[in-house]
């Protein structure tokens, strides 16, 4: 049993397929071209395998219209052949309705019972028409040699059908081959898009790393310029550089040359220098040698000169008192003359109360007077300064100096001590004199390796109380009470309690003290009582010497004493409280004056007992009097008449001073 389609169809069935599977291999990719082409190429190729995979789909478009060299059935070959040449065949479709219509045009055949033949008849040598009904064997005998034609035909087809199912089987390899490879393909593919979109990445990132470069390179590009200028300039600032250097180097090279040659100079110069040096320390050894000579010398003059002198000193008569007769005071010439350093005065006076036996008047008494110095009142104030410059510099070369102004009051003490009215430097007196002297010397000194300081103190002794004349605020005017005890104990050294000591280095500094201590005095005066002339004025400087390079010091006060007036009150005249009260001062003054005549005496016939502590201005200046000190005596006379007498009281007691001679002095030296 074969299909039971009926034949005619499954001819034109196979026909169909036969037609589509001849076309089929020519549609299909072949694998070597496939695999050359690119990845962009592949989807379009790929199309219609894709239909073709999807169990072969639809149908592959068979031009049915218009076959082409149909090789299966005679009749349509015959009928095509037929149609061919009836129709030549054009380029364009040629549709079979037209060729049945043709056929139908053909008119059929008369119905007469032909004779039985195998084959139809032919008219007039063409295709034998339809046989008439009645021919049934003719039928037949076509029927038969058709169904022999259509038989191998199908044995034709069914061969065809195997080869064409060979070559199905195969193309469905080749096509599931082809979804493999395609697979594979597609990973591939998927592979390469991956490969592709990190390369994207990449080449994002790569592009973006090259925008930052670029930019990286325009700005080295911009600092490699910047450097390109700058290596210009340093360039040229090098080779100014290298001009100044070579000119440094010449320079360099001359110096080199002037250093060796100084060189050379001066080690010559440091030889001179050391020979220079042995010299200057051997002539430093001899200065030194002769500076203790000097002083040694100077101390053994002062001895000559006596350790306690008096000076005379006779002021001049004021504006508006009455001049002296003349011959009252006398000024002899010494035994050499007017040349001579006055020594001498005469006082001459007539005493009323002597009378004579006739009941004349007496005749006048001559008082003559010998002292180490005499100045008459023409005495200018740095003549006075120059006789005791010399005693003033003992005391640097360490031996107390006790300068004493005596004498009535009026005549001449403060004068002498501190100066006429201030701003006038020609009026100076022994004071300010004296301390510029002694730190202009102490100046000099320093040269030769000594080193000077001065202290000051300046207090009052007023009716046996001490009080400071430096005083300042609260304490000033009042000269705050103070007491004179020793330095320390065992120490011979005495200090005032309470009382400002001040250092002091220049005159300016002095003169302020000076100045300060005329306010105390100023303030401390009363109307009935004069009391700077009531009291005893001591001006102390403390000097301290060093020469540290000998490991030598030295140094002693300076005393410079404006003492109370030394006049005598008339008990006679002591009749009111206010007299009563003047007498006591006088006899303290006295007291104080009579016991420093005694110190002097004591100590000049070297008596066992010094009566310093009889009264404060002994005691005070206890380390300045006797054996190591040097002592002068200013006894200021006033040139009037009507002070004769104190002038005379005066006169006496300095003359026994004057005869005093106080043992050989030693300098205080450590
Ligand atoms: P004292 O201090 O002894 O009481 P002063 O020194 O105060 O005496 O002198 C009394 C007056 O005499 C003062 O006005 C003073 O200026 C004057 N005087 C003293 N000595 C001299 C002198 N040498 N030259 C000029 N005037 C003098
Ligand atoms: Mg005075």
């Amino acid at each position: 049993m074969r299909s039971v389609r009926p034949p005619l169809l499954e001819v034109k069935a196979n026909t169909e397929l036969k037609k589509s599977l001849a076309k089929a291999p020519s549609r299909l990719p072949l694998s070597g071209s496939r695999l050359k082409r690119g990845p962009e190429q592949m989807e379009p190729a790929l199309e219609p395998a894709k239909k073709r995979t999807r169990g072969l789909g639809p149908a592959p478009k068979i031009d049915t219209l218009c076959p082409r060299a149909p090789p299966l059935s005679t009749a349509s070959q015959s009928q095509g052949q037929a149609a061919a040449q009836r129709f030549p065949r054009k380029t364009g479709p040629c549709p079979p309705s037209t060729v049945l219509k043709n056929q139908r045009l053909v008119p059929p055949a008369p119905a007469q019972k032909p004779a039985a033949s195998t084959a139809p008849p032919v008219v007039g040598g063409k295709k034998p028409g339809r046989r008439p009904g009645w021919d049934l064997k003719g039928q037949l005998c076509d029927v038969n040699a058709e169904l022999k034609r259509c038989r191998e035909k199908t044995q034709t087809l069914d061969q065809e059908n195997q080869q064409l199912r060979a070559q199905l089987q195969e193309a469905q390899q080749q096509a599931s081959a082809l979804g493999t490879e395609r697979s594979s393909l597609e990973g591939e593919l998927a592979r390469v898009r991956a490969q592709a979109e990190q390369g994207q990445r990449e080449l994002g990132s790569l592009s973006a790393r090259v925008r930052e470069l670029e930019e990286r390179l325009s700005t080295q590009e911009g600092l490699v310029h910047t450097l390109q200028k700058e290596q210009l300039e340093l360039q040229e600032e090098r080779r100014t550089l290298t001009t100044q250097l070579e000119e440094q180097e010449r320079r360099l090279r001359a110096s080199e040359a002037a250093l060796s040659s100084s060189q050379a100079e001066v080690a010559s110069l440091r030889q001179e220098t050391t020979a220079q040096a042995a010299l200057l320390a051997e002539r430093g050894d001899r200065l030194h040698a002769l500076d203790m000579e000097r002083r040694r010398l100077h101390n053994q003059l002062q001895e000559l000169k006596g350790n306690i002198r008096v000076f005379c000193r006779v002021r001049p008569v004021l504006t508006g008192e009455p001049s002296p007769a003349p011959g009252f005071l006398v000024f002899p010439a010494g035994p050499g003359g007017p040349a001579d350093i006055p020594t001498r005065l005469s006082l001459t006076r007539s005493d009323d109360r002597r009378g004579t036996l006739t009941g004349a008047p007496a005749p006048p008494t001559r008082h003559d007077f010998s002292f180490d110095r005499v100045f008459p009142p023409e005495s200018r104030q740095d003549e006075v300064f120059e006789e005791i410059a010399m005693l003033v510099q003992s005391a640097l070369d360490g031996y107390p100096v006790c300068i004493f102004a005596y004498g009535q009051t009026g005549s001449g003490k403060t004068f002498t001590m501190e100066g006429g009215p201030e701003g006038d430097p020609q009026l100076e007196g022994l004071i300010p004199r004296a301390l510029r002297h002694l730190f202009a010397v102490a100046e000099e000194m320093s040269s030769q390796g000594w080193a000077y300081s001065f202290v000051a103190s300046y207090v009052e002794i007023y009716n046996e109380t001490v009080r400071d004349l430096l005083a300042t605020g609260s304490r000033k005017g009042q000269g705050g009470e103070c007491e004179i005890r020793r330095a320390g104990p065992g120490s011979e050294e005495l200090t005032v309690t309470n009382a400002r000591y001040v250092l002091v280095s220049c005159e300016k500094e002095v003169r302020t003290l000076l100045q300060l201590a005329h306010q105390n005095r100023a303030v401390a005066r009363t109307a009935q009582n004069e009391r700077s002339s009531r009291s005893h004025s001591v001006f102390q400087l403390q000097i301290f010497g060093e020469h540290a390079a000998r490991g030598l010091k030295c140094g002693a006060p300076l005393n410079l004493i404006d003492l109370a007036g030394s006049e005598r009150l008339d008990p006679s005249l002591a009749l009111g409280r206010e007299e009563r009260d003047r007498l006591r001062e006088t006899q303290a003054i006295n007291s104080s004056l009579s016991t420093l005549g005694l110190v002097i005496m004591a100590l000049s016939n070297k008596e066992p007992h010094v009566p310093y502590r009889n009264s404060k201005l002994t005691y005070l200046l206890q380390s300045s009097l006797g054996g190591s000190a040097k002592m002068l005596m200013f006894v200021n006379i006033s040139p009037l008449e009507e002070n004769a007498s104190e002038s005379l009281n005066s006169l006496r007691f300095a003359s026994k001073v004057n005869q005093c001679v106080i043992g050989t002095a030693q300098a205080n030296k450590k």
